[in-house]
């Protein structure tokens, strides 16, 4: 099963992919996470990702689809995938597709998450997350039980840089110009299925209608 998590920045994407992985096995590749492990340590990777990562523009393609590409050749594509932040333009899901197919694979279903701008841009300025285990916390609505430190790990949270309001604006017109025509690319015949989901509601509730889309059982099962 290869599953792509589709959807403008704070829509959830992240969350719920991790749920879901955990929940069927799947292994979660998480571009944003990657690129930020990859400036953590300084490789030439993180050094090239840098600038556009803090301006909120997309990384090129080039150096993310080679990034993709090694990390879906070391994967059990058989255990299933789900990728979250990639393909984020049309050229990246035209060399996925190639991946894939070099593979014997294709995408099997595209979960597009939506939720209204005001309602994005104050869930990013909110969000928090362990630099360490990459749980992330909202203080609105999902706030670690001490203040700012990891339920799960104990290390302190961090806001990232690219969450302050004005970058995020920017990475919404970079969604919605670069990123949001794949969901035509995806409907118009790229064999997947495309599933919308209201991603402006709460977790548990967005995380059954994604399982339901994904094979047709509950949360629990
Ligand atoms: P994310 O954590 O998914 O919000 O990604 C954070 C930032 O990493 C984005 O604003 C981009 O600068 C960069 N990035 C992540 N995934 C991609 C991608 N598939 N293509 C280009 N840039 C990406």
């Amino acid at each position: 099963m290869i599953v792509i998590m589709l959807g403008p920045p704070g829509v959830g994407k992240g969350t719920q992919a991790k749920l879901l992985s955990e929940a069927r096995g799947y292994r979660h590749v998480a571009t944003g996470d990657l690129l930020r492990a990859a400036r953590r340590e300084g490789t030439e990777l993180g050094r090239k990702a840098q600038a556009f990562m803090d301006r909120g523009e997309l990384v090129p393609d080039e150096i993310i689809i080679g990034m993709v590409e090694e990390v879906l050749g070391a994967v059990d594509p058989e255990g299933g995938v789900i990728l979250d932040g990639f393909p984020r333009t049309v050229p990246q899901a035209e060399a996925l597709a190639d991946s894939l197919d070099r593979l014997g694979l294709s995408v099997d279903r595209v979960l597009l998450l939506t939720a209204p701008d005001e309602v994005l841009v104050k869930r990013v300025a909110g969000r928090r997350s362990c630099p360490v285990c990459g749980k992330v916390y909202n203080v609105h609505f999902n706030a670690p039980a001490e203040d700012g430190r990891c339920d799960a790990c104990g290390s302190e949270l961090v806001h990232r840089a690219d969450d302050d309001p004005e970058t995020v604006r920017n990475r919404l017109g970079v969604y919605r110009r670069q990123t949001e025509p794949l969901v035509d690319f995806y409907r118009n015949g790229a064999g997947a299925a495309v599933v919308e989901v209201d991603g402006n509601r709460s977790v548990d509730t967005v995380q059954s209608a994604l399982f339901e889309a994904v094979d047709g059982r509950g949360a629990g099962t």
